[in-house]
């Protein structure tokens, strides 16, 4: 199948040839068909496979037929739910090259920045709204936006929305908007809570499974390196030695984790940045454009911070700290062999953390090929007996001065009502709302 066949406007397909796609991913291949017919959509699919194309172009699609009524006061057509902010900014950004030639109206807003700018940009209405749940529900209780006159709803990232403790919010959401409407539902994964949520949600849905969570990409070739932890310096070190490595991210399990490597790094030269919750929303989009740009070489993230990062060409990952959370694995080693590209994960796991490389082997159903062909390796730690995984998170805890680890993708929801997980930011404002003019739509 080529985009030609899927039945999208001319300005539409002009645009997708412009951005270099040549054919759909499988759920856009499968998505977009059904969507543009008005079906509603369950999704399982994780970011990589091309899933915000999937559902932005048959929503540009609607508004480039005038399907939908002209932006009028306060009202919001489309709402796109996501639980991050860097997640929300990549998904307007996406909105914005594909409608390129589409004439629409669109505003992103989120927590952890000043509101002011963001009640300018929707209170004449929006044809997309993208939104984390927490700033939505307080420019609504502000009377500066209404979404009861919503025609599509998606609801992205539903695993991690429910994570991140969204689920009062969203239930609260979907009490505010019209039964009739289109739905699209997507999450990584689907426990049965999130099929629970799904079918209060959807009707008739065609459902659609794309890379499962638990199957890690084939293109990106796994590395497991044991080492003593207080080698895992050197190794990185080492590691980075390759100049093959010329993108590279590094995760951490705790944002001080991740300020320690960067100090490392930069006290060795190595162009570097870190980008976690403890850094203004200015100064995490900062450092992932000059990462875009190749002026960083290594980009330093905790979990949450790296759900939002869509850049392509990543050489490496690198697990610093194996995750304590299994599915964190397949998130992280998918930020690499992207779009059709390769890609190399290595993690580097020491004595304590050999129980969670366990859980990781359950989930993807595999075992992660151990690498002993460098000056690090420690058969002391390959050979240790594995410690239960209850114990060897206190011992994580303890090392990282008593701190709860960071469990899923954001921890517990801040109160005070702006989402996006992770602490705040400079009031700075949401990116300007525009127009984009094309002879189709309103
Ligand atoms: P997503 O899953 O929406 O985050 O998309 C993952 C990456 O795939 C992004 O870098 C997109 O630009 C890219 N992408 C999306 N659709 C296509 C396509 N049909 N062909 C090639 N790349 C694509």
């Amino acid at each position: 199948m080529e985009f030609k066949d899927l039945k999208l406007v001319e300005p539409i397909q002009k645009a997708i040839i412009k951005t270099g796609y040549t054919t759909p991913t499988p759920i856009q291949a499968q998505a977009i068909p059904p969507l543009l017919e008005g079906k509603d959509i369950l999704g399982c699919a994780q970011t990589g496979t091309g899933k915000t194309a999937a559902f932005a172009l048959p929503i540009l699609n609607q508004i480039a037929t005038a399907r939908y009524p002209a932006p009028s006061n306060k009202n919001a057509y489309a709402l796109i739910l996501t639980p991050t902010r860097e997640l929300a900014v990549q998904i307007f950004e996406n909105f914005k090259t594909y409608g390129e030639n589409v004439k629409f109206n669109m505003a992103v807003v989120y927590g952890g920045v000043a509101i002011g700018p963001q009640i300018r940009n929707v209170e004449h209405g929006v044809d997309v709204l993208i939104a984390t749940p927490g700033r939505l529900l307080d420019l609504i209780g502000q009377r500066k936006l209404s979404i009861q006159n919503l025609k599509t709803l998606v609801l992205d990232e539903a695993d991690r929305m429910l994570d991140m403790g969204f689920i009062h919010d969203i239930k609260k959401i979907l009490g505010m908007i019209p039964k009739q409407r289109q739905t699209l539902f997507f999450s990584a994964t689907m426990p049965p809570e999130i099929e629970k949520l799904a079918n209060t949600m959807l009707i008739n849905p065609v459902r659609i499974e794309v890379a499962v969570v638990s199957s890690t990409a084939e293109k990106i070739e796994q590395h497991l390196m044991y080492v003593d932890k207080s080698q895992k310096k050197d190794l990185l070190r080492h590691i980075l030695n390759d100049p093959k490595a010329t993108r590279v991210i590094v995760f951490t399990r705790t944002k001080h984790g991740a300020n320690k490597v960067t100090e490392l790094l930069v006290k060795n030269k190595v162009s570097s940045e870190a980008i976690h919750g403890n850094k203004s929303q200015n100064a995490r989009q900062r450092a992932l454009d000059t990462f875009k740009d190749g002026k960083t070489r290594v980009l330093i993230a905790t979990d949450i911070a790296a759900r939002g990062i869509d850049v392509d060409g990543i050489t490496h990952v690198i697990n610093y700290e194996i995750p304590n959370i299994s599915e964190s694995y397949v998130h992280r080693i998918g930020r690499t062999a992207r779009a059709g590209h390769s890609g190399i994960a290595i993690s580097l796991c020491d004595n304590e953390e050999k129980a969670f490389i366990k859980d990781i082997e359950k989930l993807i159903g595999k075992k992660i090929p151990v690498d002993r062909s460098h000056p690090y390796h420690s058969d002391a730690v390959e050979n240790a007996a594995l410690i239960s995984k209850g114990k060897a998170k206190a011992m994580v805890e303890r090392a990282t001065g008593g701190k709860r680890l960071n469990i899923g993708y954001g921890g517990p929801r801040r109160s005070g009502g702006s989402a996006g997980g992770g602490a705040g930011g400079s009031a700075s404002g949401a990116p300007k709302k525009k127009r984009y003019f094309t002879g189709f739509g309103k």
